[in-house]
């Protein structure tokens, strides 16, 4: 990391105009996708969750490293296009797909889950002539885990059919849904209760079944101590999925570890005995942590202005605080810090996964470049946003009157 983050002050990231860089590590995200793959059967479609990370170069790599791409709505799909992806390995899953979405689909030929039996209607009246697979979301119903507002398999859910669904049976006969789908979470799961979803819904094939997409999971540990099971751990708990064709759609276990984010500490202030560091990024990368800092968090070093480790010995308390207009703009309170000073720079780990794709337009600030590593060589992934950038964003377009 102070490589890449030495690398990027030479190219000319991080100064006065440019306080805060995203950093992605490709090979470390290859090296991840390899592990999965060697976890699962051979022939295994795995299909990364684009949402937990969107980037058209983040994609590209994946494709070209074999995987697929999962797609959480049309326009995900269109971000696995053009980045290269065939639309034999892209999976389309939403819970909200509209007909014309359902027919552009039919239309590319990629596989659809269906979330629920009324979409199915959509798709039996659409699908004649279409190379699609088509497969049922099931919604194993094995409870919550421990964050609640990422579950989705409780016994309500607004994903999927519920296992106890009196009409889920006749509609895995029909002979043209061909798949069936799970996905239970990640974050906050235990890996006994993503298999045991896995199994509920894997008891429910029939013969003509072709496919079976077992989700995303993994959590990955966001600090010291937190659960990290491996790719292994759960293909050992996993059925042997004999006579199909295995799909996963694994987001943050793939990404979060490869991201992390660099800001500059613009201002230092003091309030009775607590000192306050003002960053350039905050609640708009890391919504989650910043709104739920009870169950999302990430870890920060400080680090010099040259990239280096601060050695001081920590002293004091710090309030690490974002550039938002918004007083929960925090991503630490409390911390021990050697002394922060205006121009250091603070290291923000684990930012991969769910961190950009829920990127906060509030206070219209910039995204920050985002640039790959891949080995030692750095390459631009997302330039920088411009002032003109947002208002472009916020204007009202060609249809200005
Ligand atoms: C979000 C999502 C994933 C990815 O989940 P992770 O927790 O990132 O592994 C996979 N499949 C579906 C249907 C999803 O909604």
């Amino acid at each position: 990391m102070e490589h890449a983050i030495q690398a990027a002050r030479r190219a000319g990231h991080l100064g006065e105009d440019d306080p805060a860089v995203i950093f992605h590590d490709l090979a470390q995200m290859r090296a991840r996708l390899e592990r999965v793959r060697a976890a699962f059967p051979p022939g295994t479609l795995h299909a990364v969750a684009i949402k937990a990370n969107p980037l058209v170069e983040v994609l590209r790599a994946l494709v070209d490293a074999g995987a697929g791409l999962e797609a959480a709505s049309w326009e995900e799909v269109r971000l696995a296009l053009a980045a290269g992806c065939p639309p034999a390995r892209i999976v389309y899953d939403s819970p909200a797909k509209t007909r014309a979405e359902i027919a552009a689909a039919l239309r590319a030929g990629v596989h659809l889950n269906a979330d629920n039996l009324v979409e199915l209607e959509r798709i039996a009246a659409l699908r004649a002539g279409s190379s699609s697979t088509i497969g049922l979301r099931v919604n194993p119903q094995v409870g919550a885990g421990r964050i609640g507002l990422t579950s989705v398999a409780d016994k309500v859910s607004k994903f999927g059919v519920p296992l106890d669904d009196p009409d889920l049976p006749a509609a895995l006969r029909l002979p043209w849904v061909t798949g069936l789908h799970v996905h239970v979470g990640s974050q906050g799961c235990t890996l006994a209760q993503l298999a045991e979803g896995v199994r509920r819904v894997w008891a429910l094939r029939t013969p003509h079944m072709t496919t079976f997409d077992l989700g995303g999971g993994l959590p990955v540990p966001y600090g010291p101590g937190e659960p990290a099971p491996t790719p292994e751990e759960y293909a050992a708990l996993l059925p042997a999925f004999a006579d199909v064709r295995v799909v996963t759609e694994f987001g943050r276990f793939l990404h979060a570890p490869c991201g992390f984010a660099v800001s500059r500490v613009e201002y230092v202030k003091r309030a009775g005995d607590v000192s306050i560091a003002v960053l350039h990024v905050g609640g708009d990368l890391l919504v989650r942590a910043v709104l739920r800092p009870d169950e999302w968090h990430h870890r920060l070093e400080l680090l010099d202005p040259e990239g280096r480790p601060k050695a001081a010995a920590a002293s004091g308390r710090w309030i690490i605080a974002g550039p938002l207009c918004f007083g929960g703009d925090v991503l630490a309170r409390d911390v021990a810090l050697p002394p922060v000073e205006p121009g250091d720079l603070v290291l923000i780990r684990d930012v991969g996964a769910y961190t950009l794709s829920y990127w906060s337009r509030s206070c219209s600030r910039a995204i920050p470049a985002v640039i790959g590593l891949d080995g030692g060589d750095l390459r631009l992934l997302r330039p920088r946003e411009r002032p003109d950038d947002l208002v472009t964003f916020w204007g009202p377009g060609a249809s200005r009157p």
